[in-house]
């Protein structure tokens, strides 16, 4: 058995899809992987139908990206022109939000799922190569995966004419150096060209100008694994599970006190309640808030009202939250919330590509000595204010989304932890009595 984390994969009351050999021994090689129906999706594929087909196929099915943002996967593809250029697909696979981690045993556990799904989506965009972008930290997905494209190609399932189509389909793996930012698509783009991961300005969009200059789609892992089970049982199939408007199953994630942290598939739109007792076995000490879906998205109080919320992405929205990476953190009563603020600002200020100017003196510069005056029982009322003052000027201002990321779990803490802040003002100090955890 591979050190996996514990998962929904053996449990009957949902059958995984994604996730369905997580777990199992030597299910990384392609001889586990043809044992089970390996390569016969994209066989299919490539052999009887037209790349506009497949990419209506993923449109109905209302698959949306996995990576956090939520974007059609189909309707993504089908911006990509029919021009005879060189076209690229990458697979994003920077998984660095904190909280997320489902990319990674996706790699590490089922590599071939990923290269097929990247081989159907590299028929429908009309992509000769593929790249997968991975996060340096991730040493054994990225040994696992190297290995798995090798077997590929000395069986056929990469190179030329994969499966008599004449479709070819050449797939590298690069490793990032653990920069947070190389996980913003136009930010990994430049880092593959060998260039410094500042993120470029969108419109273009990639699929008009990506990686070289030319048409690209970049989805993430989850999204492109999805894929072969879209293709493999249609559409319809897909797009029965969840909701009228986030269709098909999610991957998520559990961690903190939990009694089971791990990873979850789940229809969209099943509770929180459900994930965090039925799934992840409950807390182990009481619990004040959670980040719904990764570091990025507003935390929410620990309440009836929020814990019987569908994780799916409008009713997080109507939550002002975010869905995101799907990646829930519990967090304790004996934390304070300022200092879990604290500790995020400290992080997304230090992973700032210092491009912009809202991101290089707010997120890296303004924000972390407010929080610090904070922290050191300094802070005033004023500093209250120009804290939200700030957030104001940085949140939609910024070259990309690193600056929002940054901003947005401080508003949700803000909006329904604000007498913590307060208590540090008044009191100089944290308001939960066993003291700070997080710094
Ligand atoms: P985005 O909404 O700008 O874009 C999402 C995708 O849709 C991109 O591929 C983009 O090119 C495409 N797109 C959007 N509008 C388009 C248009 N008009 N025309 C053509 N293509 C269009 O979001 P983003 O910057 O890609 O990602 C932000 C999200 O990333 C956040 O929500 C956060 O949850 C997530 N995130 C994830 C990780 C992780 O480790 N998985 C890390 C950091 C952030």
């Amino acid at each position: 058995m591979s050190e996996g984390p514990i998962t929904s994969g053996h449990d009957p009351r949902f059958t995984p899809t994604l996730y369905a050999h997580v777990g199992r021994p030597n299910s990384w090689t392609l001889d586990y992987y043809l044992g089970h129906g390996g390569y016969e999706t994209a066989r299919a594929v490539l052999t009887g139908r037209q790349p506009e087909e497949v990419v209506e196929e993923v449109k109905k099915s209302g698959l949306r990206g996995r990576g956090g943002a939520g974007f059609p996967t189909g309707v993504k593809w089908s911006f990509m022109p029919n021009d005879g250029q060189q076209h690229y697909l990458i697979a994003n696979a920077d998984e660095s939000e904190p909280a997320s981690f489902k990319d990674r045993y996706l790699m590490e556990d089922d590599p071939h799922q990923l290269i097929e799904g990247m081989i159907i989506g590299g028929f429908a965009i009309r992509a000769t190569k593929g790249y997968v972008y991975i996060r340096g930290e991730y040493r054994k997905a990225y040994d696992r995966l190297t290995a798995a494209i090798r077997e590929a190609y000395d069986r056929g399932y990469l190179g030329k004419n994969l499966f008599g189509s004449g479709f070819d389909f050449d797939l590298y793996v690069h490793r990032g150096a653990g920069a947070y930012i190389c996980g913003e698509e136009t930010a990994l783009m430049n880092s593959l060209e060998g260039l410094r991961a500042n993120p470029r300005m969108k419109p273009p969009f990639p699929a008009q100008s990506g990686l070289y200059g030319k048409p690209t789609t970049i989805n993430n892992i989850e999204s492109l694994a999805s894929v072969v089970h879209i293709l493999q049982r249609g559409a319809d199939w897909f797009a029965q599970m969840g909701t009228e408007r986030s269709k098909g199953m999610k991957l998520f994630q559990v961690s903190g006190p939990a009694r089971r942290p791990g990873v979850y598939e789940l229809p969209l739109g099943t509770t929180f309640r459900e994930l965090i007792y039925d799934w992840a076995g409950g807390p182990t000490e009481p619990i004040k808030a959670f980040i719904p879906g990764g570091s990025s998205t507003p935390l929410l109080p620990f309440t009836d009202e929020y814990l019987d919320l569908p994780m799916d992405y409008e009713s997080l929205v109507a939550a002002k939250s975010a869905l995101g990476t799907g990646g829930v953190v519990l967090i304790p009563e004996s934390v304070c919330i300022v200092d879990a603020m604290w500790n995020l600002i400290r992080f997304y200020g230090h992973e700032s590509c210092g491009k912009c100017t809202p991101c290089r003196e707010g997120v890296s510069g303004w924000l972390p000595q407010l929080f610090e005056k904070f922290e050191r029982g300094q802070a005033t009322h004023e500093d209250l204010k120009t804290m939200e003052d700030l957030l104001d000027q940085i949140e939609g201002r910024s070259f990309c989304p690193l600056a929002d990321a940054a901003v947005w779990p401080i508003r949700g803490a803000l909006r329904h932890f604000r007498d913590e802040f307060l208590h540090h003002i008044e009191h100089g100090s944290c308001a939960v009595k066993s003291g700070p955890r997080w710094r």
